[in-house]
């Protein structure tokens, strides 16, 4: 069989970076790690570089512990003990500084609860020590996001559940495809491929969003249409697929291959659609059929083929992602 695009395309292997206790390193304050063996199986597809925030601001291991502390205008970055020692300013430099390394990643996994690390729900005090809340967002994960908010990023504790875990992944295969593609300086008619070759990863989550990026591709700026796309495909992609919309998807496929499919198969995948339609059959049973009849037919449409295999799966993963589901 004639070796199609889609093969090469997921050869592709993401990179990522990884708060580096996640990995195993022993950079906790405390001089320990913590070690997550969901997050180190990803090597297997991926590329996973490990980050301490904290140590490559200079903090040594062991090290005070420092929290997150409301002061009167901003967030800070403080040592529990000594508050006087404010790392904020450091942290924020940290992400500057490595914002070139930042922009050739595809992907954050953060440690989840890190004053520095963690994306959401950070436990914030008062000056005197006292809780006043947990919605804090780590220094070097805020600062990150702020200055790369297309990237996507998750805490590990998120990995576990296969939805989630693969709404990450697929952003970030996408967001791979992107960066090699080009990255920011993509140009429409460019642009206008990949999004041709997207439709129906995006269609299945939001017939509305892929229209508006089609509008944007349309009427963008010039000068920053590349980044703007990216930032918006990955808000519908954080998204997880809508039935209905995905058996729209599923039947625009259908009437593609419609040609290349014997009557019989056609009619069988139909019928299932309209089971779906009716809950008496799962999304995932129509899928696997689908993706057995598609299998038989080799060089078929990019989009299906992305459609259909948006990351590869790894033995652990095995069917659980929602990609299979
Ligand atoms: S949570 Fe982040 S800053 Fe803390 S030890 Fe792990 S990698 Fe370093």
């Amino acid at each position: 069989m004639k070796k199609s695009l889609t093969d090469e395309l997921l050869k592709i292997r993401p990179r990522l970076f990884v708060s580096a206790c996640l990995l195993g390193q022993a950079v906790r304050y405390d001089g320990r790690h913590k070690r997550d063996d969901g997050v180190l199986a990803l090597a297997e597809n991926l590329d996973l570089y490990s980050l301490c925030p904290e140590t490559a601001i200079g903090l040594g291991v062991p090290r005070a512990p420092i929290q997150l502390v409301a002061g009167e205008e901003r967030i800070q970055l403080l040592q529990v003990n000594d508050p006087s020692r404010d790392y904020t300013q450091e942290m924020e430099t940290l992400v500057c500084s490595r914002l070139p390394e930042l922009t050739q990643i595809d992907g954050w996994i953060a440690k989840r609860n890190s004053p520095s690390c963690g994306l959401a729900g950070v436990p914030v005090y008062e000056k005197n020590g006292e809780l006043i809340h947990r919605h804090g967002r780590g220094v070097f994960s805020g600062t990150m996001q702020m200055l790369h908010p297309a990237l996507p990023a998750i805490e590990e504790q998120d990995l576990e559940n296969p939805q989630r875990r693969g709404n990450f992944l697929l952003q970030v295969y996408t967001h791979c495809r992107w960066r090699l593609l080009g990255g920011t300086s993509l140009t429409r008619e460019a642009l206008k491929k990949f999004h041709h070759c997207h439709r129906y990863l995006l269609m299945a989550r939001s017939l509305e969003g892929y229209h508006q990026l089609g509008c944007l591709l349309e009427s963008g700026k010039e000068s920053d249409i590349s980044e703007t796309y990216l930032r918006q495909m990955m808000m519908i992609l954080k998204r997880g697929e809508r039935r209905h919309d995905l058996l729209q998807v599923i039947r625009m496929i259908l009437q593609e291959v419609a040609d290349q499919l014997d009557s019989q198969a056609t009619g069988s995948i139909a019928r299932a659609i309209e089971s779906c339609r009716w809950r008496q059959t799962t999304v995932s049973v129509l899928r696997n059929q689908l993706r057995d009849n598609l299998v038989s037919l080799g060089e078929i449409d990019l989009a299906i083929q992305l459609f259909m295999n948006a990351f590869p799966q790894s033995k652990q993963q095995g069917e659980k992602s929602p990609a299979n589901q």
